[in-house]
């Protein structure tokens, strides 16, 4: 069987590669770290590009100022960008902010951030966890109380991504108790704050890398517009499960991508370096086992590229997808770390030096690195096995 595009997504495909032809993705100013999930650093001015290109809102109405072309089309322009390592970072988190504004925003919310998104000059975080709710996230304390037109947010957040990059955050507070609520799961709103509202303060938190990505963020007495809800009051947290599909498949659909891109440059690597521990003629890539790894792997990622265009496909027929998110964000991270460890292994513990010079230009570094987190984000994968075990297998809960 072969597996293709469409000739519109082909047409695209082209026209992305022309693109990034006339400037290469490495010429390009990074304005913010490259968080290991396949789409690269942050650049604004990469992102102002695919604005003015119309890739941002590529599949949004055209009564939002989309271009409602078919998500499959959205597919290979990801796909395209991340073959290519370019720095296109926020562009799946960006969509995804816009597809829930269009779905649940009020006209408002919809009218003051599209046009901004879809010019790459307005991008969200995500405040969620909290120092004592993480894969527990119901026990989180921020809280919100209406007050006249407005809401008073106070609390805490924290590992939040790239927040002191974005322009406003999308905070989950509680608004009703539990009790009141009649579930935990009720009584939580979301909100949608701008990073210069008073009394919200970010305090960067440095990574592995040495590079900032988490952000702590402080709300005292943080006041919004009520207009400054996303969706319904009290009902934040039903919305943001429903949108969950969905983030968990746009953060992890360029990580296979980006893993063929990275395992060309280390066998290209180990095809032309010599093995220290050899003779001094032989590659590395003629130690014994190490076609064999390579092989393996990259077997595994054009299979688990696949899996997410299924996945794709389910979501865009709005076929329900129990259990399918946490199985292949879960499959894909874990992936990436065979990969960072398939290249310790082979280049030795020099592939962990960063600056000039970097074996590889520090790419196996950064993956390496940013892998660890990436099972923890976005639910860890001992939790989301669970998910697999209950809602995929069947399996009773305890
Ligand atoms: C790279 C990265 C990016 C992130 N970005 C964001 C972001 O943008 N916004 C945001 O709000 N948060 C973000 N997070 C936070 C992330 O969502 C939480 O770290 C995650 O949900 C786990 O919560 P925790 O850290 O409190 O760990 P805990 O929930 O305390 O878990 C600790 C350990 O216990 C295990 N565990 C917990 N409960 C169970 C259970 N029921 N069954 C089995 N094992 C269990 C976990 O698997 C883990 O090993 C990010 C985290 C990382 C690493």
């Amino acid at each position: 069987m072969e597996f293709g595009y469409p000739p519109s997504a082909e047409a695209l495909r082209a026209e992305v590669r022309a693109f990034l032809a006339e400037r290469p993705p490495d010429t390009w100013p990074h304005d913010a770290m490259d968080g290991g999930y396949g789409t690269g650093a942050y650049s604004f001015q990469f992102l102002r590009a695919l604005g003015t290109k119309g890739w941002i809102g590529l599949t949004w109405p055209r009564r939002f100022g989309g271009a409602e072309r078919p998500m499959i089309d959205q597919l290979a322009l990801m796909e395209e960008l991340a073959l290519a390592g370019a720095p296109f970072g926020p562009l799946a988190g960006s969509d995804q902010w816009a597809q829930s504004l269009i779905r649940e925003g009020n006209a408002t919310l919809q009218a003051d951030l599209l046009p901004r998104i879809a010019a790459g000059e307005a991008l969200a975080w995500q405040g969620y966890s909290e120092p004592d709710a993480g894969s527990d996230l119901l026990a989180l304390t921020t809280r919100a109380s209406r007050d006249g037109d407005e809401y008073r947010i106070d609390g805490r957040k924290i590992w939040s991504s790239e927040a002191g990059a974005c322009t406003h955050g999308m905070v989950l507070a509680r608004t009703t108790s539990a009790t009141e609520a009649g579930s935990r799961a009720g009584g939580l709103t979301m909100f949608v704050v701008p990073n210069d509202t008073p009394g919200l303060t970010l305090r960067p938190i440095v990574s592995l890398t040495g590079e900032v990505y988490h952000y702590e963020a402080f709300l005292d007495d943080v006041r919004v517009p009520a207009w400054r809800v996303m969706g319904r009051p009290d009902e934040g947290f039903r919305e943001l499960l429903k949108g969950l599909d969905r983030d968990r498949f746009w953060g992890r659909f360029c990580k296979p991508p980006a893993l063929v891109r990275l395992l060309r440059l280390l066998r290209e690597h180990a095809a032309t370096t010599p093995d220290p521990e050899g003779d001094g003629t032989a590659p590395l890539l003629a130690r014994p086992g190490a076609a064999h790894r390579l092989v393996e792997l990259e077997a595994e990622v054009a299979g688990t590229r696949l899996l997410f265009h299924r996945f794709g496909h389910l979501l865009d027929q709005g076929i329900p997808t129990p259990y399918e998110s946490a199985l292949y964000k879960t499959m894909a991270d874990e992936l990436g770390q065979r990969v960072a460890n398939a290249a310790l292994d082979l280049l030795g513990p020099d592939v962990l030096l960063g600056g000039a010079g970097a074996p590889l230009g520090g790419a196996m570094r950064q993956l390496y690195l940013t892998s660890v987190g990436q099972t923890i984000a976005g639910g860890t994968s001992e939790v989301l096995r669970t998910t697999v075990a209950t809602r995929g297998l069947g399996l009773p809960r305890s």
